[in-house]
C-alpha cells in the first residue's frame, strides 16, 4: 500500500459491514464511512477542488471529523488541522499561513471566523456542519456538509488515489515555544509511522479503542484514528473527555480494549476513581503521551487500575518518535524507545555530536516519518535538521540511559546558559515544586549583562497561605542544586499561561517579564 487511505477503502471493500466508528447514537461500518468518504470527496472535485488545496478543518469531534478528514485527502486536497479552542489570533493565523481555501466547521466556528474574511482573500468556501447562525458575506460560497454528502457519487468515476509523497495534511504544532508552525505530513509519513505504532503495540481489527482525545491534534488523530483505520479495528469516538463517562464506559463496555490519554486525563480518571469507587475493567492497553507523565502518576494508576501505562513520544513533525515496550518492562519516567524502522539519537546541543549514554543532549530522529519540512517556512525547516538533511532536531532535550530507554527532560529552546553554565529549567522547577509554598512553578531565562542569561523562576504560590518570600525560595534552591542554577529573580503569578493542550507556554512568560 501506499497510503493509509488506500489500506481504509480496501478494508472497506472486503469487509464492508465490519464496524468503524461509533458515536453517540451514531454506527458506521466501513463500507458506510468509506460511502460517505468518497461522496465528500467526489463533491469537492465537482465543486473545483484542485490538487493541493488546503481544507482547513475547525471543528469538534465527530463522524463528520472523519469523512471530511479522509474526503479531503481522497480529492487530493491538503487538510489543516485547527485546535477547537483557537479564537481569532490563533485561527487568523492558522488560515493565513496555510492559504486555506475552504473551511469546514460549526456555527460557532463560523461566528468566529466571519470578522476574520476581509484578511483572508484566499477563503472562497464554508462548509458548515450545521446552519450559520451569523450573516455570511456573499463572496462566500457556502456548501453546507450534509448537501454534499447527499450528492450522488458516480459509481463508475475514475479517482485516483493520492501517491505516496503527496502533501496530505498540514499539522500545526502545539505552539508551546513560539507561534504553531504548520508541518507538512505525506501520505508516506501518515502510512509508515502508523504502521511501526500498530505493529510495536499488537493493535489488530480486534482492537476497539475509547478515543476522548481531540482528533484536530496528533495523539487522538495521527495516532488514535489512524491506528483503527490501518488495522480495521473500531473506534468509540467521544465528543470530549468526561472523566465520569469515560470510567463508566472503561468499566461497562466490555468490547473496549485500548483507551489513550494525556496525563492531565489519567490524573483526572484517578480523582474520579477515587472518588466514586469504579475501577476500569482490564484493557490490553493504555497509552499516555503529549507532555510527561510522572512517575508518581504511573504509580498511582498502576496501584488503583493494575495498568501499566505505556508512555510514548512524539511531535506533530514526526508523529510517534520512541514507545515503552509492549511486552518488556514499561519504566516510568522514560519514553522508551524507537519504533521499528525508526531511529533516535542524542547530540551535543552546541557541536552536534552524538554523547555517550547517560549523557544530555538534543534528541534527534531519523526515519520515513519525518515530515516534509514547515510549510512556507524555509528557513524554519533547515534550522531543524542537520546538514545533510537527514536527522530532524526534535528541539527537546534528553538522554538515552544504558539499557537503550530515552528520557526527555524539557526543550531545548528553554535550556538557560548562564555564565557558560548550563541550567535545565525542568531540574530547577522540580525542586522549587517541592517546597510548601509553591502551588507551581515556571523556570525559563532572561538576558542578563553579566551572565548572558540569568535563572528566573515565576511561582504560583500555593492557595490559603502568605505567598514565600522571594529569598526563601532562592535559599531552598540553594541548599539543593549548584549555586549557578538558583534563582536569580523570583516573580509571582496567579497563574501560568498554557496552550490549549495544557502546556505551559514560556515564551508568553518571557514576554512579559522582559521589557523591565
Ligand atoms: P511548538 O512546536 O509549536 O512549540 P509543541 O512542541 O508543544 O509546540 P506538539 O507537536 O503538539 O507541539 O508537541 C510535541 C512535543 O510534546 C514534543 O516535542 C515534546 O516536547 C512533548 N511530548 C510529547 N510526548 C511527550 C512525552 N511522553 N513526554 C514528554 N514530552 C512529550
Ligand atoms: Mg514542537
Amino acid at each position: 500500500p501506499f497510503s493509509l487511505l488506500q489500506v481504509f477503502m480496501e478494508h472497506a471493500r472486503n469487509t464492508p459491514e465490519r464496524p468503524a466508528l461509533s458515536f453517540e447514537a451514531e454506527r458506521y461500518t466501513y463500507g458506510e464511512l468509506a460511502h460517505h468518504v468518497t461522496a465528500f470527496a467526489q463533491a469537492l472535485l465537482r465543486h473545483g477542488l484542485k490538487p493541493g488545496d488546503r481544507v482547513a478543518l475547525f471543528l469538534e469531534n465527530s463522524p463528520r471529523f472523519v469523512i471530511a478528514y479522509l474526503g479531503v485527502q481522497y480529492a487530493h486536497g491538503i487538510v489543516v488541522l485547527v485546535n477547537t479552542q483557537y479564537r481569532q489570533v490563533e485561527l487568523d493565523h492558522i488560515l493565513t499561513d496555510s492559504g486555506a481555501r475552504a473551511c469546514v466547521t460549526g456555527a460557532a466556528g463560523a461566528e468566529e471566523l466571519v470578522p476574520l474574511l476581509p484578511g483572508l482573500p484566499a477563503l472562497e468556501w464554508l462548509i458548515p456542519v450545521e446552519p450559520p447562525t451569523v450573516a455570511l458575506p456573499p463572496r462566500l460560497t457556502v456548501l453546507p456538509f450534509d448537501a454534499l454528502l447527499g450528492e450522488p457519487v458516480e459509481p463508475k468515476r475514475l479517482m485516483l488515489l493520492p501517491g505516496s509523497i503527496n502533501i496530505a495534511v498540514l499539522g500545526y504544532t502545539s505552539g508551546t515555544t513560539g507561534r504553531s508552525k504548520g508541518a507538512m505530513l505525506r501520505q508516506s509519513n501518515l502510512l509508515s509511522n502508523i504502521r511501526a505504532v500498530t505493529e510495536a503495540w499488537r493493535w489488530t481489527a480486534a482492537d476497539r479503542l475509547l478515543l476522548a482525545l481531540p482528533l484536530f491534534h496528533t495523539h487522538g488523530l495521527m495516532v488514535g484514528l489512524h491506528g483503527t483505520l490501518y488495522t480495521g479495528g473500531s473506534v468509540d469516538l467521544r465528543r470530549r473527555f468526561v472523566a465520569s463517562e469515560v470510567l463508566e464506559a472503561l468499566r461497562d463496555d466490555t468490547s473496549l480494549t485500548m483507551f489513550f490519554g494525556v496525563p492531565t486525563m489519567y490524573g483526572r480518571l484517578l480523582e474520579e476513581a477515587r472518588r466514586t469507587g469504579v475501577r476500569p475493567r482490564p484493557l490490553r492497553l493504555m497509552v499516555s503521551g503529549s507532555a510527561p507523565l510522572s512517575p508518581q502518576l504511573f504509580q498511582d494508576i498502576e496501584a488503583t487500575f493494575d495498568q501499566r501505562i505505556l508512555e510514548r513520544y512524539g511531535m506533530t513533525e514526526t508523529l510517534m518518535n520512541t514507545t515503552n515496550p509492549y511486552d518488556g518492562e514499561r519504566r516510568p519516567g522514560t519514553v522508551g524507545m524507537p519504533f521499528p524502522g525508526q531511529e533516535a539519537r542524542v547530540v551535543d546541543v552546541r557541536t552536534r555530536v552524538p554523547v555517550a549514554d547517560g549523557e544530555l543532549g538534543e534528541i534527534e530522529v531519523r526515519g520515513p516519518h519525518v515530515f516534509a519540512g514547515y510549510w512556507q517556512k524555509d528557513e524554519a525547516t533547515r534550522e531543524s535538521f542537520d546538514a545533510n538533511g537527514w536527522w530532524f532536531r526534535t528541539g527537546d532535550l534528553g538522554l538515552r540511559d544504558k539499557d537503550g530507554y530515552f528520557h526527555i527532560t524539557g526543550r531545548a529552546r528553554e535550556l538557560i546558559i548562564s555564565g557558560g553554565f548550563n541550567v535545565y529549567p525542568r531540574e530547577v522547577e522540580e525542586v522549587l515544586a517541592t517546597h510548601p509554598g509553591v502551588a507551581e512553578v515556571a523556570v525559563l531565562g532572561l538576558p542578563d549583562a553579566d551572565f548572558g542569561e540569568q535563572v528566573v523562576a515565576v511561582v504560583v504560590p500555593a492557595a490559603g497561605q502568605p505567598p514565600p518570600e522571594a529569598q526563601a525560595l532562592v535559599d531552598w534552591c540553594k541548599d539543593r542544586l549548584a549555586s549557578f542554577k538558583k534563582p536569580r529573580r523570583v516573580e509571582f503569578v496567579d497563574a501560568l499561561p498554557r496552550n490549549a493542550l495544557g502546556k505551559v507556554q514560556k515564551h508568553v512568560l518571557r514576554e512579559r517579564l522582559s521589557p523591565r
